[in-house]
């Protein structure tokens, strides 16, 4: 589904991402962890094409197209969803409204008819229910005074209307109460099909413990400098990244 080979990125002068490798298959969840400013969120910002950011070598296939040479949109149409660290507000815009005009733009996408109303709301509710999302939220502007758990839960239920092929948590669990982390990482867990990867970026193993994903990356100045099974996270939050420093001979 994903394959990242030898992917550089920087930001102005400075070189963040030096040389990823990373191949995620249908139905593979993957976790990302590694210390702060390694470059997590760069990635993934870089996979749904911030302009932010400047590739300067490798590439990037997402179910063998070249994913760097299309436009945000189309990256998006293609079913690659992020969910961000710090969900933006969008004033004037309620979620209904923003949520019918990103429905549609993807169905018109793949050649399909807008969805009518009645089937639209339908929907609405029916995803709702994934993340136990207050219906009143829907008719408030995105995001806007919504609380930092609304927020979070509002990224998933973004996710299940949309229902992408790849979706990129970046970490959707910060600042969660232990409930409603729970409630988040159920939901991904209901979104799972064979046919859905998931890249998970998390500190937490609370949060793996839920998901449970195959495989476990530690990312750290700008390479994957480690990959192993679910156990991995465990021994992080036990031991923190010094050992892994270590490894590498610092
Ligand atoms: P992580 O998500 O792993 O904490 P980031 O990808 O956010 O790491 O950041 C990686 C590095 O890139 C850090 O050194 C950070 O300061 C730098 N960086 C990220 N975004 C910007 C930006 N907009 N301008 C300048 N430097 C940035
Ligand atoms: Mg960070
Ligand atoms: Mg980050």
């Amino acid at each position: 589904m994903l394959e990242i080979k030898d992917l550089h990125a920087k930001i102005g002068d400075k070189e963040i991402l030096k040389g990823i490798n990373l191949t995620i298959n249908e139905g593979e969840t993957h976790a990302i962890m590694g210390p702060n400013g390694s470059g997590k969120s760069t990635l993934s910002a870089v996979l749904v094409g911030n302009p932010l950011y400047e590739v300067t070598a490798g590439e990037a296939l997402f179910h063998g197209k070249n994913l760097l040479e299309m436009n945000p949109e189309d990256r998006a149409h293609e079913g690659l969803f992020l969910s961000f660290q710090y969900p933006v507000e969008i004033p004037g815009v309620s979620m209904t409204n923003f949520m019918r005009a990103a429905i549609n733009e993807k169905r018109k996408y793949e050649g399909k008819e807008p969805l009518n109303a009645a089937d639209f709301l339908k929907l609405m509710r029916e995803k709702r229910k994934i993340v136990e999302l207050d219906s009143k939220l829907s008719n408030r502007s995105v995001n806007e005074g919504f609380s930092g758990g609304e927020k979070k839960r509002n990224e998933i239920f973004q996710m299940a209307m949309l229902e992408p092929k790849l979706a990129i948590l970046d970490e959707t669990d910060s600042g969660l109460d232990v409930d409603a982390l729970r409630t988040v990482a159920e939901g991904v867990n209901k979104l799972k099909t064979p046919e859905t990867s998931c890249i998970v970026i998390t500190h937490y193993e609370r949060l793996l413990e839920i998901i449970k994903p195959d495989v476990i990356h530690v990312l750290y100045k700008g390479r994957i400098v480690k990959t192993a099974g679910p156990e991995l996270a465990k021994e992080i939050e036990k031991r923190g990244y010094d050992w892994i420093k270590a490894e590498l001979g610092e």
